[in-house]
């Protein structure tokens, strides 16, 4: 792995990091847990799962998690 993010450790809030690799995710889940409301987990680049004009998190989108085991 690269890259070992220190928790509790300068951690800013404001750039959203992707909820399977911890990177830098532009991208937010386009999912529709609730009327009117998305999932909103962020996603990088790599992890997004692209539907159309929609973006998924790994888990809405219906893929196995990286994380096996
Ligand atoms: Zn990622
Ligand atoms: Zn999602």
């Amino acid at each position: 792995m690269d890259g070992q993010p220190s928790n509790g450790n300068g951690k800013r809030a404001e750039m959203p990091t992707c909820v399977v690799c911890g990177g830098f995710a532009p991208f937010l889940c386009d999912y529709e847990v609730a009327p009117g409301k998305t999932c909103d987990r962020p996603v990088c680049g790599r992890c997004r799962y692209n539907a159309g004009l929609k973006d998924y998190c790994p888990q809405h989108a219906g893929k196995p998690a990286l994380i096996t085991r």
